[in-house]
This record gives C-alpha cells, structure tokens and sequence, in this order.
C-alpha cells in the first residue's frame, strides 16, 4: 500500500572527479532513497559501487526529460523519495533535470538540494579572477559563427564570464574569445578540476592561445573558462563595441555611414572605425 505523504526529491550533487568529494550526506541520501534518476546509469552504477552501495536507478536524460519527469512525479506524489544525479557535479548546471525540477515543484513535491562540487564554481573559487559578480555561460554554440556572434555579444559585459569547454573545441574558443574581447583580458583556464592532472593556467587570452598551441597535453580533459569582465568605461570596451557595430552596419550600408552610426551607437571615435574597416577582421 503506498503512503499517503508524498516523498521528495533529493537534488544531489556528485564529484566531478575525485571520489572523495562525495559528501557523506549525499551518500546516505544515495543509499536511502526508493530510486536514483541518473543521467547515465552505468555512470552511477560505477559511482555507487565505489562506496559498496546498490540502488534502483532510472534513466534521465535530455531526450526522455519530458515524459520520465511525469512518471517520476507519480511515484514520489505516492510517497517515494528520489534523488536526482547527473554524470559529474550539480544536477542542472549544463546537466538534465530542469524539467524533473520544475514539475515536481509544480506538483507541490518538496525539492531539497544536496549540495557539492560544480565545476564552474571550482574553478572560479581559484582562479583569483573577481568573483563577487559573474555570469555563468555554460558552453558556447559549437558552430563557429554562432560562438563567435555569443562571444562578441558578451564582449562589454563587466562581470567575470565563467565557460565551460570541451578538449575538441578549447583552442578555437580561445582563439574566438581573444578575438572578441580583445588582447587585454586577463583569463583562467581550468582543467580536470580535482583530477590527476589538474591544471590551472592563467594569463591573457592570446597569452592562453599560445600555452595551448606549445603543449598538446593541455588540451586534454574538461576544462572551465574564466574571463575577466570588461573594465568600466575602458576605451577597449567602447572600441569592441564600436567595432562590432561597424561590421555588422557595414554589411548594408557604404563604410563612411557605417562608421558615423557605428560611432554613434558606441561612443568610439568615427575616424578609428573607419580605418578598422580595412584591417582582418
Ligand atoms: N553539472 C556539472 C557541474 O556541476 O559542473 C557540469 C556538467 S557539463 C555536462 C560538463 C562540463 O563541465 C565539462 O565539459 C567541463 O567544461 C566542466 N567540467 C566538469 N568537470 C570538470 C573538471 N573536473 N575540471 C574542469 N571542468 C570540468
């Protein structure tokens, strides 16, 4: 017979690398519950089997999210607890469960979170880069043009911008977020955060570009991006600004109109524009 009280749904973060950042209350939330929603259940499997723990676990992932989250709502409205984990850290962040999440609010299910790692907040909790406002990005588009439009998009943006990245697309990242925001800005570029090659370069982002291009083994792993904001009324944010409006005016209008409105859009100089208008883009 179930119980008339519904249970709950323990959000429970997992370690993005070394095993012992499992908390202990995660564990026991792990080991109590009536079933685990994982994003890959082999992946929790061998997680949980590192700690002589067994449990029910369910598949959820992005493409079975909408209609698994229902079902789960059943069970818990009938009294099961649950836990949700992804693969590594904090269930949501660039992981599945926001729908899970939502509905399990909107069926008045109390949602609880066991706190732990997330690689954004790792990384940023070392890179010695101001972490009193920061915007979290999560990954960039992966087609080239998209990134770079995210990328230019985000180039005025005062707070510390925190990326995540794969080992397939860090250079070209690099590469395009030098671009956009410019030879100046200080970066940290984290990689396999608690790992056994944990590494965390810093520099400017051509400098970054450079420590990649020299060292193949540092394009290896997970990595978090963490860029400096733009500084407050600095000419180089006026100038990327103004930079950007240009070529993008410069597409439907004749180089000395693009330039006016470009400069007058950003509050670069007019001249500076216009003579950007012959060099690489
Ligand atoms: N939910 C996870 C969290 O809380 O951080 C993130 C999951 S997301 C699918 C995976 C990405 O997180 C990786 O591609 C990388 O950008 C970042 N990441 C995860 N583990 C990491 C680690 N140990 N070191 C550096 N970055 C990591």
């Amino acid at each position: 017979m179930s119980d008339s009280t519904p249970g709950r749904l323990h959000v429970v973060a997992t370690p993005i690398g070394n095993l012992g950042d499992l908390s202990p209350r995660a564990l026991e939330t792990l080991r109590s519950v009536d079933a685990i929603a994982a994003e890959d259940t082999r992946h929790t499997q061998k997680l949980l089997a590192a700690f002589g723990a067994r449990a029910t676990l369910i598949a959820l992932h992005d493409h079975n999210e909408a209609a698994q989250s229902a079902q789960l709502v059943a069970r818990m409205l009938a009294g099961a607890d649950i836990a949700l984990v992804s693969d590594a850290g904090t269930p949501l962040i660039s992981d599945p469960g926001f729908r899970l999440v939502c509905a399990a609010r909107e069926a008045g299910i109390v949602v609880t979170p066991v706190p732990g790692a997330c690689a954004a907040i790792a990384a940023l909790s070392v890179a010695g880069i101001a972490s009193d406002r920061f915007v979290f990005e999560g990954f960039l588009p992966n087609k080239a043009t998209a990134r770079r439009e995210r990328l230019e998009a985000l180039a005025a943006e005062l707070r510390t911008l925190i990326f995540y990245e794969s080992s397939h697309r860090i250079a070209a990242t690099l590469e395009d977020a030098a671009a956009a925001f410019g030879p100046q800005r200080h970066a940290v570029l984290a990689r396999e955060l608690t790992k056994r090659f944990e590494t965390v370069l810093d520099g400017t982002l051509p400098e970054l570009v450079e420590r990649l291009a020299q060292d193949a083994d540092q394009h290896r792993g997970e990595f978090v991006l963490i860029v400096e904001g733009a500084p407050e009324g600095d000419d180089d944010t006026v100038l990327v600004l103004g930079r950007r409006a240009f070529s993008l005016l410069r597409e439907h209008l004749p180089p000395s109109q693009a330039a006016r409105l470009a400069a007058e859009i950003s509050g670069a100089p007019r001249k500076r524009l216009y003579a950007m208008g012959d060099e690489a883009p």
